[in-house]
């Protein structure tokens, strides 16, 4: 088993949860705990659920949520589950027991990890702050020998063994505080292009990610302020969100955003204090963000890697949804600075899993997400990049 290093540290913190999962969100039930629910002897659980209209195995069936604020029927006003306490967990449906687990099986290697989506799991990940740590079985972190996630029987799949080659030299560079995020990002975005159209030769991989790499090292980063884009860009965002006519905490928040931002500011006042806070955290970005950011891009390329290693997805689209994620909490961070005055890692980690809560089982952007950064004659990574620094 290959996992991340705080993986057996998380707890769900139940009541205490400032975002419960339980809560504002659709759950779905496999047919397997469907026909629990309904055979069951408390009538309650069987009335708690509905078919769904293209039922499929996994989500053969949905559990209803109350009107007001969207809580799941099964929660009581302690926000805890009510089948676990009154029954088992072995009467969770997969989705509800495994939240925020995230297992990838290949054979007989394990990898395992936990969504950001969890606001637990994002403050494990984001209030430690060392590197991200990947260990073995007995909790032995992996330090300059090679991660091995491809198990023996797989290894004859090239293009797998060559994209761990490449996960292991991605994890060194967002691991090394002396590369910056702009430098990573470039590189990766590359290596997945040479990945993607089968020019990586095995043995050469370290070569050319060396190269590519002292070329960004040396690359000169000219970034010219474009206020307006990004503020046309999160206007944007949110008013797709708010078109998802979404009941949660996501919800809210980007209501009061948009309200203060766009309704009761003037988008002259809107440019100043958005073009003050942006420096202010270009400037803590030198100390902070930067690594929050390698941080999470580490730890979402790990927690997705069969997205690196399955020739038939496309890398280059998941790639774009990472760095999606990382743009709005980003964009989102520095607007909510403007009405709190104030910016800190607590922040960071609300809106990280805020949005990540919402991308956690998508694995691609859908075409009206596109649109939204997506550049005449431009390549999608560069609009990202751009509207990102
Ligand atoms: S979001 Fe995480 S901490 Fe909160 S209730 Fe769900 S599993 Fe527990």
């Amino acid at each position: 088993m290959v996992k991340t290093a705080y993986y057996d540290k998380f707890e769900c913190i139940g009541s205490k949860c400032p975002n419960s999962c339980c809560i504002g969100w659709r759950i779905d039930l496999d047919v397997e705990t469907f026909a629990k629910y309904i055979s069951h002897k408390d009538k309650n659980l069987g009335k708690g659920i509905s078919k769904n209209e293209n039922p499929t195995f996994d989500k053969f069936a949905v559990i209803h949520r109350t009107k007001k604020n969207g809580r799941c029927v099964f929660l009581d006003s302690e926000n805890l589950c009510q089948v676990q306490k009154n029954y088992s967990k072995e009467l969770l449906s997969p989705v509800c027991s495994n939240f925020p687990r995230t297992e990838i099986n290949f054979g007989s290697k394990k990898l395992k990890s936990l969504s950001l989506s969890c606001p637990e799991v994002s403050r494990l990940v984001f209030s430690d702050i060392d590197n991200l740590k990947i260990v073995n079985d007995d909790n032995e972190e992996y330090k300059n020998e090679n991660i091995k996630l491809i198990p023996n029987e797989f290894r004859n799949d090239q293009y797998a063994v060559n994209s761990e080659k490449v996960f292991n030299l991605l994890y060194q560079i967002f691991n090394n505080k002396n590369i910056s995020l702009k430098v990573c990002l470039s590189i990766t975005n590359i290596i997945i292009k040479e990945l993607k159209n089968n020019h990586l030769n095995i043995n050469q991989t370290k070569e050319v990610f060396n190269y590519i790499k002292l070329f960004f090292l040396k690359h000169n980063f000219e970034i010219c302020e474009n206020n307006d884009q990004q503020i046309v860009f999160v206007k944007n965002v949110l008013k797709n969100f708010k078109k998802k006519k979404m009941q949660n905490k996501l919800s809210d928040f980007v209501n009061e955003i948009y309200q203060l931002s766009f309704i009761e500011m003037n988008s002259k006042d809107l440019i100043f204090k958005f073009s003050k806070n942006r420096n202010l955290i270009v400037e803590k970005f030198e100390s902070v963000y930067d690594n929050l950011f390698k941080k999470y891009f580490i730890h979402e390329i790990f927690s997705r890697i069969s997205f690196l290693t399955n020739r038939d997805l496309d890398a280059k689209e998941h790639f774009n949804l990472i760095f999606f994620v990382a743009l709005i909490t980003k964009l989102l961070l520095i607007f909510s600075s403007i009405h709190k005055r104030s910016m800190s890692t607590n922040d960071f980690i609300n809106i990280m899993s805020l949005i990540t809560r919402y991308y956690w089982n998508k694995k691609i952007l859908d075409n009206e997400e596109k649109l939204l950064f997506q550049q005449e004659n431009q390549e999608d990574f560069v609009s990202l990049f751009y509207l990102f620094f």
